[in-house]
């Protein structure tokens, strides 16, 4: 019966349903008639035989009718009975077949309403997605041929990868849901916020009427979640790198926006992260270099390209020659020499700093059993980045480096630079004071060029900081600069830390950081970095201090 209810009927089949009732009913009044027709006469001649009397034949046919009457009308109550009880029986099923359809349907709306959903929203942040975003701006684009104006701002979170690794892919999942929601509560119609995927998010600022007022509109909105989340006990500050390209002017269709804004966002990257750049044509240039850089980096172990140079640390006090710091070199076959700089950062943001480390590490092993074996032992320092620090499987690679090669930790000192602890201060605290369990000595790397580092660097287990170049050069005493210089060292010593300055090239800055205490010096004024057999030479002519 649910069937029937379910499905549409058969015209056909309707109108052999109503030919077979009418056949039935005509049988049955058939059969009504004969037996009518049949019972009157037979049972008037019945009568007629048994009472002879007018008086009682007369009485016998009203008994007779009356009996008709009765039994015909039992005939009828039983066939209207039968009728309206089917009758009644087709409604409710009836009825039943509506509520299964009327189920049936919900049930199909509900299941469209979830391929929607699947479709257009993020599942993770309820966000729209990337194919939600497309088809509203391309509507929006049609809409607006030739006015109109959209902000189209990519952004992800800096550092991202790191958290993922350290803290699981849950933690990073509720940063991302975090971020979302925060974000979704400050920004107002019609802009639109995306999730496109990992870390990546867009803003879309529709109907853009003020230029002047659009990057503070989107600095208020970074407001709300660059800061610190408290993620699986811990505290992070988080930042952002945003990249923004407008509609008309650097791109009329959704795929070109969001090629630009990306160009856009990894120029940001490649400035130091946590900002927002607005894009601009050579940035595509800028991209493309990087890309290929990249492709070429990638065969520079394979083809013996890189190098390791060592420049002489001085201890300030006897001009002696404290140790050497490690900087890597790639020599490229067409292009030449390309420095540091300009391949770290990059190698960073797209993991090959991995590759690099282990290469630096294998050549520092080599240089140190070589000098053993000449019985000359200098502390070499080695640059180390946040990605590789922060990555929980460095600690067991190192542990390995050292049992591989029988080093002694306490002739190597590991540089790190402050913003790759600021991230995630307690796991920083806890790392680094595993390696200097291990013996190595640590130096706070580039010091002055973050943004906090004096809150934090007495809870940190280190050794030394090396002042950045910055601070040196141009420094002129009775400046706003030089006391800043003046208060770094005299909190450094007062932490029992010794300090390096970095950059050294003139007599006159060699000078100054010698009287104003500064513990060790390194720099072009001393010695520019060299192949390890010319630093050798250049030791000679040093009083060697290990
Ligand atoms: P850093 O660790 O602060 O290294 C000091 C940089 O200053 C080196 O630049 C050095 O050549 C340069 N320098 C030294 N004295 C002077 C001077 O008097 N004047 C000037 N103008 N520069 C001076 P380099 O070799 O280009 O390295 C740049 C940065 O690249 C390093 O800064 C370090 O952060 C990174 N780096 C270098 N090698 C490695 C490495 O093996 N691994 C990692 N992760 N980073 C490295
Ligand atoms: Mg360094
Ligand atoms: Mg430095």
């Amino acid at each position: 019966m649910e069937d029937q209810g379910k499905y549409p009927k058969d015209p056909r089949h309707e109108q052999t349903q109503h030919l077979n009732a009418t056949a039935a009913t005509t049988k049955i009044i058939f059969i009504y008639l004969v037996f009518g027709f049949g019972w009157i006469l037979l049972s008037d001649y019945i009568i007629e035989i048994i009472f002879a009397d007018p008086a009682s034949l007369r009485l016998a046919q009203s008994v007779k009718g009356v009996f008709f009457v009765g039994f015909t009308a039992i005939i009828f109550y039983y066939i209207i009975h039968r009728s309206i009880d089917m009758y009644v029986e087709t409604i409710l099923n009836l009825k039943d077949a509506y509520v299964s359809l009327d189920q049936g349907h919900k049930k199909s709306l509900t299941l469209e309403e979830k391929l929607f959903d699947l479709a257009f929203y993020d599942p993770l942040t309820s966000l729209p997605n990337k194919t939600l975003l497309e088809e509203t701006i391309n509507q929006y684009i049609l809409n607006h041929p030739n006015d109109g104006l959209i902000g189209f701002v990519y952004f992800d979170i800096d550092e991202f990868r790191n958290l993922n690794e350290v803290k699981g892919h849950s933690v990073g999942d509720e940063l991302i849901k975090e971020v979302g929601r925060l974000l979704s509560e400050k920004i107002e119609k019609p802009t639109m916020l995306a999730r496109m995927g990992g870390d990546e998010f867009v803003l879309a600022l529709f109907d853009i009427t003020n230029l002047e007022l659009f990057l503070p509109t989107i600095e208020s909105y970074f407001g709300v979640i660059r800061k610190s989340f408290i993620l699986d006990q811990d505290d992070f500050f988080i930042t952002y790198s945003a990249g923004v390209a407008l509609y008309p002017d650097h791109g009329k269709d959704y795929i070109t926006l969001l090629r630009h804004a990306d160009a856009a966002m990894s120029i940001a990257k490649s400035k130091g992260k946590d900002q927002i750049v607005i894009f601009d044509e050579e940035m595509v240039t800028i991209i493309k270099q990087q890309t290929e850089l990249l492709n070429q980096l990638r065969l520079a172990i394979t083809n013996q390209e890189f190098s390791l140079h060592y420049q002489p640390i001085i201890q300030l006090s006897d001009e002696s020659v404290a140790g050497v710091e490690a900087l890597i070199r790639w020599m490229h076959p067409i292009k030449g020499f390309i420095p540091p700089l300009a391949f770290i950062s990059l190698s960073e943001r797209n993991g090959f700093i991995k590759e690099i480390t282990e290469w630096v590490f294998q050549e520092a092993a080599n240089v140190y059993k070589l000098w053993k074996q000449k019985k000359k032992s200098f502390k070499v320092s080695i640059n180390l980045s946040a990605a590789i620090l922060m990555n929980d499987k460095f600690i067991t690679s190192l542990i390995q480096w050292i049992k591989d090669h029988d080093i002694d930790c306490t002739k190597f000192n590991l540089e790190i630079t402050e913003t790759s602890i600021i991230s995630d201060i307690d796991k920083s605290i806890h790392i680094l004071s595993t390696l200097k369990r291990l013996g190595f000595t640590l130096a706070l790397d580039d010091f002055g060029t973050g943004y906090s580092s004096l809150t934090y660097l007495q809870k940190l287990p280190i050794d030394s900081i090396k002042i950045d170049r910055s601070f040196i050069s141009n420094i002129k005493e009775d400046t706003e600069e030089f006391y800043v210089l003046k208060y770094m060292i005299d909190l450094a010593h007062h932490l029992n830390l010794t300090v390096v300055a970095e950059g050294i090239e003139t007599k006159e800055q060699a000078d100054m950081v010698k009287k104003y205490q500064v513990d060790f010096a390194q720099g072009y004024y001393y010695c520019k970095p060299m192949t390890q057999d010319r630093i050798l030479e250049y030791f000679k002519a040093f009083h060697m201090k290990s």
